[in-house]
């Protein structure tokens, strides 16, 4: 709390309480096509573009988030494309991560069995405290359904994860997916301030 804050507002921050600038590096893990690119885009571009694919190497985009509470929090996100051929590097990628959002596609079993891999992947070499969220994507796609919500809640309840099901062609719990995990970052000291 700087002191020029006590007592009275101030016009560069609109208040006279603290505002928090949080970074985090947020990592994307899941089988390929399950939708981990178009979530970001989604997100960082509110747009769902089913024809551009990133296919060379890591990408990344950041977007700031604010919160009720002032809080910003700045999400660097790492997606790599073509995951098979870099899992070499995976344990590079996620290192430093603060969050790690593992998707599946709720109409493939096997993506849903690769998200359980990463899982546990995370809790061997992971941060110790890293926030995790298991996603399913696709949920507009009802009719092909073939992952039960109960089976990403309860395999999210069991490993201590935050669960939600999205749509990246609706938009669908796009914006909630980064706000819960925004709210259940660890704050604030051991995080990087900028
Ligand atoms: P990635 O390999 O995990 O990055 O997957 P992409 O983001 O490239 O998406 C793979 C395919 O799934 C593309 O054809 C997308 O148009 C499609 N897709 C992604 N998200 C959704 C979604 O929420 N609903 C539907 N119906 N299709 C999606």
């Amino acid at each position: 709390r700087g002191s020029r804050h006590m007592g009275r507002p101030h016009p560069e921050d609109g208040g006279g309480h603290d505002a928090r600038n949080i970074r985090v590096k947020l990592v994307l893990l899941g089988d390929s096509g399950v939708g981990k690119s178009c979530i970001v885009l989604r997100f960082v571009r509110g747009q769902f573009d089913a024809t551009s694919k990133v296919t060379v190497g890591a990408s990344f985009l950041s977007q700031t988030i604010a919160l009720q509470d002032s809080t910003t929090v700045k999400f660097e996100i790492w997606d790599t494309a073509g995951q098979e051929r870099y899992a070499a590097l995976a344990p590079l990628y996620y290192r430093g991560a603060a969050v790690a959002v593992i998707v599946y596609d709720i109409t493939s079993p096997e993506s849903f069995s690769k998200a359980q891999y990463w899982v546990k992947e995370l809790q061997k070499h992971g941060s110790p405290d890293i926030v995790m969220a298991l996603v399913g994507n696709k949920a507009d796609l009802q009719e092909k359904r073939e992952v039960a919500v109960q089976d990403g809640t309860e395999y999210a309840e069991k490993n201590g994860m935050f669960f939600i099901e999205t749509s990246a062609k609706t938009a669908d719990n796009i914006n909630e997916l980064f706000e819960e995990i925004a709210k259940r970052l660890p704050r604030p000291s051991d995080i990087v301030d900028y």
